[in-house]
């Protein structure tokens, strides 16, 4: 028996990332990137205007109100492109390239715009020549000074041009979809999302749509890993029920394993007289790698390979299932996609109420997280009937984790926790 930390070590060793797939980013979402992402322009490419108002030199508008002759209009995506001589403005809209000459933007609220002459002229003419009050001529009122820098954003102050801003292993989320368009990439290169095969096994197994008989129960353990696998980025093989035939299920894994990166089954895994999953593994010539975990619950679980394929044979209870699935096969589905941190994050929580480990095993144990009156992360062990009780398990958010040899932790205790995904 090894411990959980040795079998994930091991699960992670001996998973090869797969060959990337090149996609059109809109489907990229959640695939882990497989190459460094390069800004491949400055980011404001141009100084941009941070407010809408007017462009102006800060030395001009020291001493207010003044009065500024507009000479150009710069708008997103058509900006003013001549030098802004003293005594000028430019009327500027926000995302627009500030003109050369200006260095500072007063928003639009601080002044008032009239036509020389006209009914809204402001009497006073502070501080503008009378050579500039030429007739016709638009005139901006600016009534507040600006300080060198004001609502500009500098070219290049976000983002400079060949900088790595993404890199390669990390899983693209909403937000990364705006870096990746902001800097071409109409296609991006990620891991190759892997082919995972789910077989249950087990003679007492119907299939959803059955009424079970006397003596058996639907299968439930292949829609929790097929949803498992999926959120993990896997394209899932849902597989006809096996029954506890070794030769059956000899052919119907050797047949699998040829179209699938990883085989995970369920059920038949301990070490009564029909748990024939490892045999049949044995027997098509797989390499075994383990086969008992010091975990609770999921001490009977299976990881080898046949020829290139990984094979996790998880202990039938659902329960088991999905701590197993979540802590192992999570972990290789999500390394073959080349995603650098390919384990559950490890967090700590505050413990609600008493909770148990276990003598000789590490434990999992289900529970729902909140944050209490203090903003502290909390966590509840749930009141759970064991690795069978799946419907108590189905509200479960987070695992605690519990070091072999706890027998009892209080209520109040900081305790490491991961969140299930869902
Ligand atoms: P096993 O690991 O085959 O000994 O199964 C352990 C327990 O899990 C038994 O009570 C099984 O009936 C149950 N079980 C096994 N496979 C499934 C499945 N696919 N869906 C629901 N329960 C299962
Ligand atoms: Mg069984």
């Amino acid at each position: 028996m090894i411990s959980v930390v040795e079998a994930i070590r091991i699960v992670k060793e001996q998973t090869r990332p797969l060959p990337s797939d090149s996609v059109p980013l809109e489907v990229a979402v959640r695939r882990p990137l497989a190459e460094d992402i390069t800004a491949d322009s400055d980011l404001p490419p141009f100084n941009r205007a941070q407010m809408d108002g007017y462009a102006v030199r800060s030395e001009d508008v020291a001493n207010v109100p003044v009065r500024l002759r507009i000479v150009g209009e710069s708008v997103a995506g058509a900006g003013w492109h001549h030098e802004l001589k003293p005594g000028e403005a430019v009327r500027i809209m926000t995302g627009a390239p500030v003109p050369v000459g200006a260095d500072s933007v007063q928003q639009v609220e601080l002044t008032s715009e009239f036509e020389n002459g006209g009914r809204d002229a402001i009497p006073g003419n502070a501080g503008v020549s009378p050579a500039l009050l030429a007739n016709g001529s638009r005139y901006v009122e600016i009534q507040k000074p600006t300080s060198p820098g004001q609502f500009i954003v500098p070219r290049a102050a976000e983002i400079t041009k060949g900088e790595t801003v993404l890199r390669a292993g990390e899983p693209i989320n909403a937000a990364m979809m705006a870096v990746l368009a902001s800097f071409g990439y109409s296609t991006v290169k990620v891991g190759r999302r892997p082919r995972v095969a789910v077989l249950a096994t087990g003679s007492e197994l119907v299939p959803v749509d059955h009424q079970p008989a006397q003596d058996q129960i639907r299968d439930s353990n292949s829609f929790s890993i097929g949803a498992y696998a999926e959120l993990a980025g896997a394209v899932v093989e849902r597989l006809p029920l096996a029954g506890d035939d070794p030769e059956l299920l000899k052919q119907v894994i050797a047949d699998v394993a040829k179209r699938s990166d990883c085989l995970i089954l369920s059920g038949g895994v301990s070490m009564g007289v029909y748990d024939f999953t490892k045999t049949a593994l044995r027997e098509l010539g797989a390499e075994i790698y383990f086969d008992r975990v010091a975990l609770r619950p999921g001490k009977p679980t299976v990881f080898g390979r046949l020829k290139d394929t990984m094979v996790f044979g998880l202990p039938g209870n659902p329960v088991s299932v999905s701590v197993t699935f979540n802590l192992f096969a999570r972990t290789a589905i999500r390394a073959m996609q080349g995603e650098v941190e390919p384990t559950l994050k490890k967090e700590f929580a505050v413990l609600a109420r008493d909770a148990k480990g276990s003598v000789d095993r590490e434990s999992y144990l289900p529970a729902t997280l909140s944050t209490d009156e203090d903003g502290r992360l909390t966590v509840e062990p749930l009141k759970w009937g064991g690795s069978s009780d799946f419907v108590a398990f189905a509200h479960a958010t987070a695992l605690i984790n519990l070091a072999t040899g706890t027998r009892l932790i209080e209520a109040g205790a900081v305790v490491p926790i991961v969140r299930l995904p869902n």
